[in-house]
């Protein structure tokens, strides 16, 4: 069945900005439909718990942030102490907690044909300042790594979206009961 459901949380930067109305409508605009919605203040624990702790994650956060500071010419060692792509993203996942328990949130469930694909399309690529016009990311930020480096944080980003169906099932779990699902 290609009828899928997929996560999205409107992060911090997201809601402080007042855009929850214009991303919202962009996923709607698309044709995907809102089951599940609820605003709330993330804690430490569930950030740390929601995004996963595996080596696979931590691999691949890092190796991201590495091949951008390679394209931006930035040193590793000197920014971050480590050009190994686990510890890098152990870094990330602890600037990410911060991050995103710095302000509300807003947590839904799309649901739609091709959801989990789709919506990452429309959200765009991790770094904003190389998102394609279009995408979220794109549109609505200039933020890039080196910036953020500087700043001792991740990027804002605006948005997450589920990258798997795996995934989108785990995280939709997460953060509602089946109760709060709308047929
Ligand atoms: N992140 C970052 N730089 C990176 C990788 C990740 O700032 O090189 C942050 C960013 O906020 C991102 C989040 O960590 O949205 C989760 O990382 P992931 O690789 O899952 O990116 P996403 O799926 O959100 O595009
Ligand atoms: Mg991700």
């Amino acid at each position: 069945m290609p009828i899928e459901k997929t996560l999205v949380i409107l992060k911090p930067d997201a809601v402080a900005r007042g855009l929850v109305g214009e991303i919202t409508a962009r996923f709607e605009r698309a044709g995907l439909r809102i089951v599940a919605m609820k605003m709330l203040r993330a804690t430490p624990e569930q950030i740390e718990r929601f995004y996963p702790s595996s080596e696979e994650w931590f691999r691949s956060a890092g190796s991201k942030l590495l091949k951008a500071y390679q394209e931006l010419g930035i040193d590793p060692r000197k920014r971050l102490g480590t050009d190994d792509p686990v510890e890098v993203g152990h870094k990330i996942k602890e600037n990410l907690v911060k991050y995103m328990t710095s302000g509300p949130i807003v947590v839904m469930v799309l649901k739609g044909n091709r959801a989990v694909e789709v919506v990452r399309k429309l959200v765009g690529p991790t770094a904003p300042h190389s998102a394609p016009p279009g995408t979220i990311r794109g549109d609505y930020s200039v933020d890039s790594p080196d910036l953020a480096a500087e700043e001792g944080r991740v990027v804002y980003n605006l948005v997450h979206a589920s990258d798997s169906l795996a995934e989108a099932e785990r995280e939709i779990k997460f953060w509602f009961r089946e109760e709060e699902i709308v047929a």
